[in-house]
């Protein structure tokens, strides 16, 4: 497998295809935004006219879209199913509905193409440093075919199940995520309440049972991981707007599924209060200042 089309070149499409290039492979990109397919083409890939038009002769094409219409605009194209090489698999590596993945795998299989639905984590500077988690959903031969391609973007990779499955790994880990990171800051604020130092907090929660991801690599708080958003002015990190994003795509999924989610949907909505206060663009940590009653991180 050699030549790539890489459709959605935006800020995570970019540095992927990038990647692609540095691992020898040909990409041949395409973007409806005429700037980014230019940042696309400063890292070597080749512009192409149309989705068709990079998809031609492609032995992976790869998706890298906003939302579930923009992946369906594109699988619905039949000359970009058809231009690809034969036997080509299709991989949809944007974060999407549950409904919207499935539907995806049924157009390919009508045009008779492997795919995968194939979301990632590790945002921008994984997507840069291809150190990204991917997770798959799609038939194992999808996998096992796409897999060369995708281990050159990422540092783990997991085959999650049948056609859908990568989607809902994504949104369950994400919604994990965002109850968790109000539950940490839930945590730093009754302590500064309480007289006790941050940093002591930190010690104790971080190595005992209270330890989670959003603590030890997000925390809330300036000082005890330097690296965390909260000593940068809470700049992204993960956005504040995709946060509320992922967490309304588990809400829609555990609506059509009907299971109760009371906590992740009470996280949509306090993400929702955030964002509609100005911090779309702000780290999702940052949320930690609406709960002290501010409406901006400081
Ligand atoms: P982005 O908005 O920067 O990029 C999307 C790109 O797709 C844009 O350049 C846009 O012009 C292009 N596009 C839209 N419709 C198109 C079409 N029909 N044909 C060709 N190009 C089209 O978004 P992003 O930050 O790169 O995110 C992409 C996906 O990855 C989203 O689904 C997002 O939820 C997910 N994601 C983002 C991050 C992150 O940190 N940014 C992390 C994990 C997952």
């Amino acid at each position: 497998m050699t030549r790539i089309a890489f459709i959605g070149l935006g800020n995570m499409g970019t540095p992927m295809a990038g990647n692609l290039v540095k691992a020898g492979y040909t990409v041949a990109g395409y973007d409806l935004v005429p700037a980014n397919l230019e940042r696309a083409v400063a890292r070597g890939v080749t512009a192409a006219a149309s989705a068709a038009t990079a998809a031609d002769g492609a032995d992976a094409v790869i998706t890298m879209l906003p939302a579930g219409k923009d992946t369906i605009a594109v699988y619905e194209m039949k000359d970009v199913l058809a231009a690809a090489a034969g036997g080509a698999v299709l991989v949809d590596c944007s974060t999407i509905d549950v409904a919207s993945a499935r539907r995806a795998h049924e157009l390919a299989a009508l045009a008779g193409r492997l795919s995968l639905d194939c979301p990632v984590s590790g945002g921008v500077a994984g997507a840069e440093a291809a150190t990204l988690t991917l997770m798959a959903g799609g038939s194992a031969e999808a996998f096992e075919k796409a897999r060369p391609v995708l281990e050159k973007m990422s540092r783990k990779l997991v085959h999650c199940g049948e056609p859908g499955a990568g989607q809902a790994a994504k949104i369950c880990n994400n919604m994990i995520l965002g109850i968790s990171m109000l539950g940490v800051c839930e945590g730093f604020n009754l302590a500064d309440k309480l007289g006790l130092s941050r940093q002591a907090l930190f010690d104790v929660a971080s190595t005992s049972s209270g330890q989670c991801w959003a603590m030890t690599s997000y925390c809330p708080v300036p000082g005890p991981v330097p690296a965390s958003p909260a000593n940068h002015g809470y700049k992204p990190g993960f956005s504040a707007a995709l946060m509320l994003k992922d967490l309304g795509l588990a809400q829609e999924a555990a609506r059509a599924s009907g299971v109760a989610t009371p906590m992740g949907a009470e996280a949509a909505q306090l993400y929702q209060l955030f964002v509609a206060a100005g911090n779309s663009g702000a780290d999702f940590s940052g949320i930690i200042e609406l709960l002290r009653g501010k409406t901006r991180p400081a």
